[in-house]
């Protein structure tokens, strides 16, 4: 929850749920990593079930998430896509719920990555590559992966191991855990945060131990049983992953070397599965649609124009309805308006409504430059998705593009209440205001976009603006000056907790 203070109505939603408490420490520069690790412990690794209540306790690893999500924020290497985004973190709710420690607060992104991966940070955050998205044949074999990963957290198997290189700072774990997200994410860039070498070393020093996956794999497969999946997933999914390292070229798929992924593995997981009955799962439309999104949006649009294609002629799929929805999208990535036009009539009279198909729609309108029809699909879209986010942006972001501010601010606003926590509704408030030549709700509504993306030193600074501009009236001088007052007060927290 957010702490007190906060301006934003006290409407209690899924959406807040999901954010953590913003209690972090400043963000170290990344030349403070100490990058001088010891070379192998995993192969002696102690119980340290004690150790990682004393050594990072739960509040340190609360801390760890907020600085990896304020990272995540302005990564161009995570996908910034809130359809899919959203669908990735409800599935992951759905199964956390499952999970044996139901207080645990989860993040879930997607990491625009092509290899076969998927990683756990400590404080439940949890990044999906692209790669293992689109590897995933169904659902279930998808929730299979991330009830693993909700496995490690649950175990509190990173911050085990990250207790275990004793560590007697807070800053060297936590700058540890952002280097080993950026390496994870992509070895190529893990530069300023240190060589490539040494994050590959690191990598692989913090790989989990064949205990750590056995557990992880054990929680998994009765998270995924109790979330209502298709248990039989989780080893056709292994064997499917450990049956690609051999068409790969060089090294192994990330998961298989982060995730030492083992016959003997496999074996077990089947074994268990063998023990419990088993359960039709029905996929989820959101699933197949939010993985034709990703395939829609690599390469080059005409492969991924031909392969949608292909699949649909030669009826090669799980979900027709998602190969005409990623076709349409290829085509709108090639500016193809007419085209993807066509595929959107064919959803409307084949599929089942959804709120997605409105997001398209307004897309394909968008960009025939069509900013009134769009804005028309979004209004009656949103009568009946309110809550679906997209179509928030995407009608905010028509209006400041046709400059009408006016109306930016009050849809925004409108919908702030139900997404209190949202930078993004800040961010577009912030350009509204820009463009209405209001500075101190500029600087306000900047200051509340960086709050919510857990970075309260720019905070201050936005809010140190809004209060001394010179536009405001009194109400709203009062309420920037309360809240500076607030934003500081958690300053001086963080400064406090430093080290
Ligand atoms: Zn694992």
């Amino acid at each position: 929850m957010l702490a007190a203070g906060l301006t934003a109505p006290a409407v209690q939603t899924a959406e807040q749920s999901k954010q953590p408490t913003l209690t972090g420490k400043p963000y170290q520069p990344p030349s403070t990593l100490d990058t001088n690790l010891p070379r192998d412990y995993t192969s002696d690794l102690p119980d340290l079930g004690d150790v990682s209540q004393t050594v990072l306790s739960p509040q340190d690893e609360q801390r760890i998430a907020d600085q990896i999500m304020r990272e995540v924020y302005v990564s161009d290497e995570v996908l910034q896509d809130s359809e899919i985004t959203d669908y990735l973190q409800a599935l992951g709710n759905k199964l956390a719920a499952a999970s044996p420690d139901k207080r645990q607060v989860f993040n879930f992104f997607v990491v625009n990555d092509n290899s076969i991966n998927a990683f756990a940070m400590p404080g439940g955050v949890i990044g999906v590559h692209t790669g293992l998205f689109i590897a995933a044949n169904n659902e279930s074999e998808l929730a299979s992966v991330l009830g693993h990963e909700i496995g490690h957290v649950t175990q509190r198997h990173l911050a085990r191991m990250l207790a275990s290189q004793k560590y007697d700072t807070f800053k060297n774990i936590a700058a540890t855990a952002l280097a080993l997200l950026v390496a994870r994410s992509n070895p190529q860039l893990a530069t300023g945060a240190m060589v490539t070498a040494s994050a590959s070393t690191m990598q692989r020093q913090l790989d989990y131990t064949r205990e750590h996956e056995r557990e992880a794999d054990r929680v998994g497969l009765a998270i995924l049983d109790g979330a209502g999946f298709d248990v039989r997933a989780m080893p056709a999914f292994f064997t499917t992953m450990q049956r690609g390292t051999r068409f790969v070229e060089g090294s192994a798929p990330s998961f298989l070397r982060t995730h030492p992924l083992t016959a003997e593995r496999i074996a077990d997981v089947s074994n268990r599965v063998q023990n419990l009955s088993y359960k039709q799962a029905k996929d989820s439309l959101d699933f197949y649609l939010a993985r034709a999104k990703i395939r829609a949006g690599l390469g080059f649009p005409q492969s991924a124009i031909d392969e949608f294609e292909e699949n649909i002629r030669e009826r090669r799929f799980n979900s027709e309805v998602a190969e005409h929805y990623g076709l349409a999208y290829a085509y709108l990535r090639k500016n193809d308006g007419v085209n993807s036009a066509r595929e959107m009539q064919w959803l409307k009279t084949n599929a089942p409504a959804h709120p997605n198909f409105e997001t398209l729609a307004a897309a394909i309108e968008i960009n025939n430059k069509q900013l009134a029809k769009a804005q028309a699909i979004y209004a009656q879209a949103l009568i009946k998705y309110p809550q679906h986010r997209a179509l928030v942006y995407g009608y905010a972001d028509s209006y400041l593009e046709s400059r009408q501010p006016d109306k930016a601010v009050k849809l925004i606003n409108e919908k702030l209440r139900l997404f209190p926590n949202d930078a993004h509704f800040y961010d577009m408030l912030a350009k509204a205001y820009t463009m209405k030549g209001q500075v101190l709700l500029k600087h306000q509504a900047q200051a509340e976009a960086y709050y919510r993306q857990y970075d309260v030193n720019r905070a201050v600074e936005q809010m140190e603006l809004a209060a001394k501009a010179k536009d405001g009236n009194f109400y709203e001088r009062s309420i920037v000056e309360a809240r500076l007052k607030e934003l500081r007060r958690q300053q001086n927290i963080e400064k406090e907790a430093k080290g």
